[in-house]
């Protein structure tokens, strides 16, 4: 009698810093790994490998990955001394700038990747395992990762990512980006709409195309033409079952004619667009070559609200570049109070090395920047407070991604990417549904099925907030 068994499965944790790029870029590790073996684990306790997927944007980020391979450094040994082995590899952007620093630092790193190499991970993992020192990737292949990646992919759920278009020839003063992600490239359309339909056919109803700068997308049509992102989402929008589309992140600069139509004339296109500004100061801006001026911006923002007037906006600030001035800083609040933003992110100025501020005169000290971070978020957040609150009375679609936290809760995205949770069904999950908004709480919005959505017996999910 002969029996079959399959062979044990692997255990591989790996844990993602930085923006929703890495948060790609660490499902398509997990989809490259899982034919050889290796499924997802929730800790790296006694994990067969670990991957550390970095973010090099802000400072520290370095010293946090040596302390976090510190500890793995003992997981490791643990697991050695049980019989095991577990292999530790770095990936993403830290490991794009630092490259051998790594294992120089931290010998006990068996695989050190650049976020353009992660296709080649099964064989990087094969000869980690014969090589006596470590296997380092971090080459910028003239080859498509794209094309190497396994067509099946674990699901994503209701909201999946899509990644269109990777690097930035841009060159902003303060940033690693175009360094550590190397040159701007677009991956075919074709490419983009297959992944796109399985992403549907796994259960994704919301598709948010990702790019460093997503809307200098320039990628090949299957006409043979070269498609702008506002053509692909056009494209997009006939797959049928995809309901919602975004993208992020873009530049002010990339926004043409097309695009700003792509929202007068695409209901799938969400009315939500993160637009980094960084500053408006016109100064400011010249000096962070960001290649735009405030009103620039402001024009961008008027003739994008023409043609989608419920579009809101996010954005992100740099608060004290490098020669920033009180007076300089005062323009960025103004530019922000003339907008109005439904959300953003702002950041103190961190030097990065090997970037043209990092050396340039006038540092601005660092409790200045902390004194304008704060008027700045202050600000920012009294405006997303007012956004969220100007929703409360109003039904509009809801998207359903998953149960709630509190028994009996569903939660779902409003168009604008506002957290809703609602006491209903979870057979609501997939679905969109109208909603009435009852309640903006401090990060989220709580709501009742509207009538006619076909659910009943729903109630609101949480006494509504104080006003
Ligand atoms: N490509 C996008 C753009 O052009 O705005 C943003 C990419 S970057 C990953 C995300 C944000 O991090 C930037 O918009 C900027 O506000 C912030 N950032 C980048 N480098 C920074 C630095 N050295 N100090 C502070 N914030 C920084
Ligand atoms: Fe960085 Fe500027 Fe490129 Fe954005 S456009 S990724 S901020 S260099």
């Amino acid at each position: 009698m002969t029996t079959t068994s399959t062979p044990p499965r692997k255990r591989l944790f790996i844990r993602t810093w930085g923006c929703q790029m890495n948060v790609y870029d660490s499902a398509r590790m997990a989809d490259v790994l899982a034919p050889i073996g290796y499924a997802p684990a929730e800790t790296p306790d006694g994990a067969d490998m670990v991957i550390l997927n970095t973010c090099h944007i802000r400072e520290k980020a370095t010293e946090k990955l040596f302390s976090e391979l510190g500890r793995l450094r003992e997981a490791k040994a643990l697991k050695r001394a049980a019989g095991g082995e577990m292999v530790l590899a770095v990936a993403g952007c830290v490991a794009q700038a630092e490259g051998k620093e790594i294992t120089a630092r931290a010998p006990w790193v068996d695989i050190v990747l650049g976020p353009q190499t992660y296709h080649k991970l099964p064989e990087m993992v094969a000869r980690a395992s014969r090589a006596a020192g470590a296997v380092i990737e971090c080459e910028f292949p003239a080859e498509d990762k794209f094309d190497h990646l396994p067509d099946a992919a674990a699901p994503q759920g209701v909201t999946a990512f899509l990644t269109v278009q990777e690097g930035c020839d841009k060159f902003c003063s303060f940033c690693v980006v175009p360094y550590t992600r190397g040159a701007e490239f677009s991956r075919p359309a074709a490419g983009v709409l297959a992944e796109a339909r399985r992403l549907v056919a796994s259960g994704a109803r919301e598709v948010s195309l990702l790019g460093q700068n997503v809307n200098a997308y320039h990628g090949e049509g299957p006409d043979g033409r070269s498609w702008g992102l506002g053509r692909l989402l056009r494209a997009l929008a006939e797959i049928p079952g995809l309901l919602r589309l975004r993208y992020t992140t873009s530049h002010p600069r990339d926004v043409d004619d097309d695009l700003v139509a792509a929202h007068r004339d695409l209901p799938q296109l969400m009315p939500f667009l993160h637009l980094p500004v960084q500053s408006g100061s016109d100064r400011v801006l010249a000096a962070m070559n960001r290649g735009h001026t405030a009103a620039d911006f402001l024009r961008v923002v008027d003739r994008l609200r023409e043609a989608r007037p419920d579009l809101a906006f996010s954005s992100d600030f740099i608060a004290g570049h490098p020669g920033e001035t009180a007076a300089e800083f005062e323009q960025t609040m103004a530019l922000v109070r003339r907008v109005g933003f439904a959300q953003a992110y702002s950041f103190k100025y961190s030097s990065r090395p090997g970037t043209p501020a990092a050396g340039a005169p006038h540092q601005v000290p660092e409790a200045e920047k902390d004194a304008r971070l704060q008027a700045l978020q202050a600000l920012l957040r009294d405006q997303q407070d007012a956004f969220n609150r100007s929703r409360v009375g109003m039904t509009f679609p809801v998207l359903f991604t998953g149960p709630g936290r509190h028994a009996g809760q569903v939660a779902g995205r409003t168009p604008w990417l506002q957290p809703l949770h609602l006491t209903g069904p979870l057979s609501l999950v997939g679905r969109e549904a109208p909603v009435t908004v009852l309640a903006a709480l401090p990060n989220s919005l709580s709501g009742l099925l509207a009538a006619g959505s076909g659910a009943h017996n729903v109630q609101p999910a949480e006494e509504p907030a104080p006003a």
